[in-house]
């Protein structure tokens, strides 16, 4: 069992002061959070630097990913170090993590970029239900998609500053890697957590 903050913005994401050695930092130095996603805008310049510093740490894990700004919303693409191809259409970037064994998250889905109920209309493999910026009403719509799609709901910080990292995380049923970890996501072997406020579903 993992617990992961699955949503975090370095400073290769223009709007975040978080940078890839604090995030490394802060990771080493916390109780129970291990695993971290590094999920930029629309780059994955971050996460390679982010990558590099960690390898010097075995008991931390940098899970690859992007933050995508989809014509339709953000979309989250859990296990890629690569780009999907432009257009970046829900659907496109849908299918190019599917063929890569990524897995797709709409990421706060009733906040501002995020897609709302047109998430429905997609094959993601999962919802960000707890998403430590969202308020606790967008949370609680997004809590109810998954559940009325059957999807595993996902939690992440979001954060764009040191002192948002780890405030919402996602419990695992995985040991430290990657791979097993994206295989127990899709299984929904997963479970929403928040340091920061108690949320109930
Ligand atoms: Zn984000």
């Amino acid at each position: 069992m993992i617990k992961a903050d699955l949503h975090i913005h370095t400073t290769y994401s223009s709007d975040s002061t978080v940078k890839p050695k604090t995030l490394v930092e802060k990771l080493v130095a916390h109780n129970f959070v291990k695993a971290a996603a590094v999920t930029d805008h629309d780059t994955a310049k971050g996460l390679t630097v982010t990558q590099k510093l960690a390898v010097a740490y075995p008991d931390i894990l940098i899970i690859p990913g992007v933050e995508i700004s989809t014509t339709e919303g953000d979309l989250l693409i859990l296990g890629t170090e690569e780009m999907p191809p432009q257009p970046w259409t829900v659907e496109a970037v849908v299918d190019f993590a599917r063929e890569r064994d990524c897995v797709s998250v709409a990421a706060h889905p009733y906040r501002e970029y995020g897609m709302g109920d047109l998430a429905r209309n997609y094959k993601v493999d999962a919802i960000e239900v707890l998403n430590g910026v969202s308020s606790s009403s967008s949370n609680k719509l997004a809590h109810d998609l998954a559940k009325s799609m059957g999807l595993p709901g996902l939690a992440g910080s979001d954060a764009h500053n040191p002192s948002e990292l780890f405030t919402a995380y996602t419990e695992v049923q995985a040991s430290l890697d990657v791979d097993e970890i994206l295989k127990a996501i899709k299984k929904g072997l997963v479970a929403a957590h928040s340091t920061a406020r108690s949320i109930h579903f």
